[in-house]
């Protein structure tokens, strides 16, 4: 193996304990903690899992976690009375709906209902268009969290080739928005585009966000290029047993990249650490206190 291993782990660890100092400062400024409110509606395994962990990382944080559960069988109307209730209590500084939502409730209507301002998750419209416009907003954790690896590890990304390979409006699209914003030249690829091999082998820089467990192959990776891989893929380890795989064929890709993020202890753990940086960053927004631009 050549390929630096990017611990994502580690970086998410200094990111959460600078966070968690800054809380304290912000809890003795305002007189209260920081506070992000999750809510999980049904009972979808890997949902939970979720939510318990995002609950826990946010009491670890010194923030204040309020987490509602609700039944599968909750309508669009009662799940959106929550989250503007939600919208109006000023103690919740960030609202997160996990999704996927049951059948039953439109997402976009649900997302498009949380007050722009309390939006951590960064998937509002209007966030959305703020990132588009260069603008000040929140930006979704999971791409944020690979631009602060490719950072910490490349420094200027200006000029460089990145492929990002998927165009979801969680991952792909922001992701794309943020590398054009780092002055990348940046090409989106999806389940349409031809040769995808010969577009990745261009990239000094490749995001894969696709959900196929290990489609991109080493010998599609330029020598020394850096590779982030954003998918979770559980496949079959034998005897019964799953494990986590990435998008990316991992040992393939480490005999030919510059660096790569492994799966897991890669991009997984830097989503958490910067949804708890965004609620830190909505909290001083909505309570008046300053947050220097370079404090985090
Ligand atoms: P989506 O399913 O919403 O999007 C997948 C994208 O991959 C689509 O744009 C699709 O193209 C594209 N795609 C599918 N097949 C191919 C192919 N053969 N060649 C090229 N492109 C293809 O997924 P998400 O963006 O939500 O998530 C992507 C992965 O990242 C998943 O594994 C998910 O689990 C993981 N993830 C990890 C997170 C983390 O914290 N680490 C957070 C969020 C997601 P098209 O648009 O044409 O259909």
């Amino acid at each position: 193996m050549t390929a630096a291993v990017i611990d994502g782990k580690a970086f998410a660890e200094k990111l959460r304990a600078r966070v968690a100092d800054l809380a304290e400062d912000f809890t003795a400024a305002a007189g209260r903690r920081p506070g992000l409110a999750v809510v999980l509606v049904g009972e979808d395994p890997a949902s939970s899992v979720y939510v318990r962990s995002k609950g826990k990382a946010t009491e670890a944080a010194g923030m204040a976690s309020f987490t509602h559960r609700l039944p599968a069988e909750t309508s669009q109307d009662e799940l959106l009375s929550l989250v503007r209730r939600l919208n109006a209590d000023p103690l919740v500084d960030g609202i997160l709906v996990q999704l996927p939502l049951p059948k039953q409730i439109d997402e976009d209507a649900v997302i498009a209902a949380i007050h722009p301002d309390k939006d951590v998750d960064g998937f509002h419209p209007i966030n959305a268009g703020r990132l588009a416009s260069g603008l000040p907003g929140f930006v979704p954790c999971t791409p944020l969290g690979c631009v602060m690896l490719l950072k910490e590890r490349l420094g200027d990304l200006s000029g460089l080739d990145a492929v990002v390979i998927g165009r979801s409006n969680i991952v792909g699209k922001p992701m794309a928005q943020l590398l054009l914003g780092e002055s990348c030249t940046v090409t989106i690829a999806h389940s349409r585009t031809r040769d995808l091999p010969a577009l990745v082998r261009r990239a000094d820089i490749v995001v894969a966000a696709v959900g196929r467990p290990e489609m991109v192959r080493g010998d599609w990776i330029k020598p020394g290029a850096t590779v982030i891989d954003v998918g979770i893929n559980r496949v079959d380890a034998g005897e019964g047993k799953t494990k986590l795989v990435g998008d990316v064929a991992f040992a393939e890709a480490a005999e030919v990249a510059g660096a790569v993020t492994p799966v897991p202890g890669g991009v997984g753990p830097m989503t958490i650490a910067v949804l708890l940086r965004n609620t830190l960053v909505a909290a001083h927004r909505n309570a008046g206190i300053p947050l220097a631009a370079d404090a985090i």
